[in-house]
C-alpha cells in the first residue's frame, strides 16, 4: 500500500532558490511545505551581504538571457506582491582590456538577443565614470538593464508571500535525510518522516551532504567581500556609480563592485582569483575574514578605485558552490527519483532566483518546463 502524502511538495532550504520555489508553488495552490534549518535571511549560506548584482547581457552565456529577462519581471512582481523595494536599476559596466574575452562576452549575448549596449574607451570612461582608474588599453561594456537586489529582504519577502498564499513553513528545523522515490519521496526531520509527491532540494552548499551523488562535482569554496567608504559619497550613489565587474585579459582575476545602497558604503568583492578557492565544509561554515583578505581587497581598491578609502570598514565571508563549468544544476537525476535539484549556482545565481523558482515549480508539478534549461542538466557531468 502506498502511503498517503502529507503534502504535495516539500522544499528543503529557504535561501534564494527555495524561498522563490515555495512562493511559486503556493501561488499555484499547491500544498507545499518549506523547511529551513536557520532563520530566513541568515548569514551562513550564500544569500546574505545586503546586495547582489543583476545583469541581462549575460557574459556567462547567451542562454541565460531569457532567464534574466524573466527574472527581472518576476522581481518586479515580487515587489508588488510583498510591498517591498527589492531592486534598484543602476546600469552595469564590464571593464577589461580592450578586445579581451571579458569585454567581448556580454557583447556576444547582447548581439544574440538584440539588447542595447554601449562601449566606452579609456577617455570616455574617464569622462563618464571617473571613479574608475583605467589604463589606456582598457575599455568598458555598458548596459542600462543592470542593477542591485536586496537579498535578505528578498528571501523574507518571498517566504511571506508564500505563507500568505497558503504555504506551511518550518524554520530552525534541519532536514537530516531525503529518501528519493518516484511516487512518494520522503524527508526526515528528527524522528519524523514527511511523505510528499515531490521534493525540491534547494539546500545551497549543504546539498553536498543531502544529495552527495548529485553534487560530487561541486566544490564549496569561501569568498570574502568588503565595504569601502569615500570622502565623496555623492559620487558612489546608485544614480552615479553603476554596478561593475572587472577582469584581466585572461578572465582569471575577476572582481566586482556595487554602489552605496541604503546607507552602506560601496561593496567590493573578488569573484575569481588564482589560489583563492579555499574549500569549506558547509557544516562548519566559511571561516571569518582575516587580515590577508582585507589586504587583498584593499590593494584592488587602491589600484582601481582611487576615490575610496582602501581599508574596508567591514568584511564578511560566504560560500560559493562551484560546478566544473560554472553553470547551475537545475532539474532531476535518474538516481534521485521524485526530487528536483537546485544547486551549484557558482557565485552568480541570485539574480535568477525568481525565474528558477518558477522553473522548479513547473518541474515539481508537471515534470517539465517550457524554459530552455538543457544546459543546466544536473546529469551533464555523469
Ligand atoms: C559573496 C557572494 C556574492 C554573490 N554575488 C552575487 C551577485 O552579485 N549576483 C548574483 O546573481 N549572484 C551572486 N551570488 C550567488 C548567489 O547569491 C547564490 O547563487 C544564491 O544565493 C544561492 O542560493 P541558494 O538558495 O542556492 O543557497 P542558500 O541561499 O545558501 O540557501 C540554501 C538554504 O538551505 C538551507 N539548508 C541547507 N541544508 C538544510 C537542511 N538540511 N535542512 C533545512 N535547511 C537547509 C540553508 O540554511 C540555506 O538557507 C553571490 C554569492 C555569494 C556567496
Amino acid at each position: 500500500m502506498m502511503s498517503t502524502p502529507d503534502v504535495d511538495v516539500v522544499v528543503v532550504g529557504l535561501g534564494a532558490m527555495g524561498s522563490n520555489t515555495l512562493m511559486q508553488l503556493a501561488r499555484r495552490q499547491v500544498k507545499v511545505l518549506g523547511i529551513e534549518q536557520f532563520e530566513p535571511g541568515h548569514s551562513r549560506g550564500a544569500s546574505h551581504g545586503e546586495t547582489r548584482i543583476i545583469r541581462t547581457a549575460y557574459a556567462e552565456g547567451a542562454a541565460y538571457v531569457p532567464l534574466a529577462q524573466r527574472a527581472w519581471q518576476l522581481w518586479r512582481e515580487l515587489e508588488n506582491l510583498s510591498g517591498e523595494r527589492l531592486l534598484e536599476k543602476t546600469g552595469g559596466l564590464v571593464i577589461g582590456p580592450t578586445g579581451s574575452a571579458p569585454v567581448l562576452a556580454p557583447i556576444t549575448s547582447a548581439t544574440a538577443h538584440h539588447l542595447p549596449y554601449e562601449l566606452f574607451d579609456h577617455d570616455q570612461m574617464r569622462k563618464r565614470y571617473p571613479q574608475h582608474r583605467l589604463d589606456k588599453q582598457s575599455a568598458a561594456f555598458y548596459e542600462a538593464d543592470a542593477g542591485v537586489l536586496r537579498p535578505e529582504k528578498a528571501v523574507r519577502a518571498a517566504i511571506r508571500v508564500a505563507e500568505s498564499s497558503g504555504a506551511q513553513v518550518l524554520t530552525g528545523t534541519e532536514v537530516t535525510e531525503i529518501i528519493p522515490d518516484p511516487e512518494r519521496p520522503r524527508v526526515r526531520i528528527g524522528h519524523k518522516e514527511i511523505v510528499a509527491r515531490h521534493v525540491v532540494v534547494a539546500a545551497g552548499a549543504w546539498l553536498t551532504r543531502l544529495t552527495p551523488a548529485a553534487m560530487s562535482t561541486v566544490k564549496v569554496v569561501r569568498r570574502v567581500f568588503g565595504w569601502f567608504e569615500s570622502d565623496h559619497p555623492a559620487d558612489y550613489t546608485i544614480e552615479r556609480f553603476p554596478v561593475f565587474i572587472r577582469a584581466d585579459a585572461t578572465d582569471t582575476h575577476v572582481w566586482y563592485g556595487i554602489p552605496s545602497v541604503d546607507g552602506s558604503p560601496v561593496k567590493v568583492a573578488i569573484h575569481f582569483w588564482p589560489g583563492l578557492d579555499e574549500p569549506v565544509d558547509p557544516t562548519a561554515g566559511a571561516r571569518p575574514p582575516d587580515n590577508h583578505d582585507a589586504d587583498l581587497i584593499a590593494e584592488i581598491v587602491e589600484q582601481t578605485l582611487p576615490g575610496l578609502r582602501p581599508r574596508p570598514v567591514k568584511l564578511q565571508s560566504c560560500m560559493y558552490s562551484l560546478t566544473p563549468d560554472q553553470h547551475f544544476l537545475v532539474g532531476s537525476r535518474a538516481d534521485l527519483p521524485g526530487l528536483t535539484v537546485l544547486g551549484g549556482f557558482s557565485g552568480h545565481g541570485f539574480k535568477f532566483s525568481t525565474a528558477i523558482g518558477e522553473i522548479a515549480a513547473d518541474l515539481a508539478t508537471q515534470g517539465k518546463t517550457s524554459w530552455e534549461i538543457a544546459f543546466l542538466d544536473p546529469e551533464r557531468f555523469a
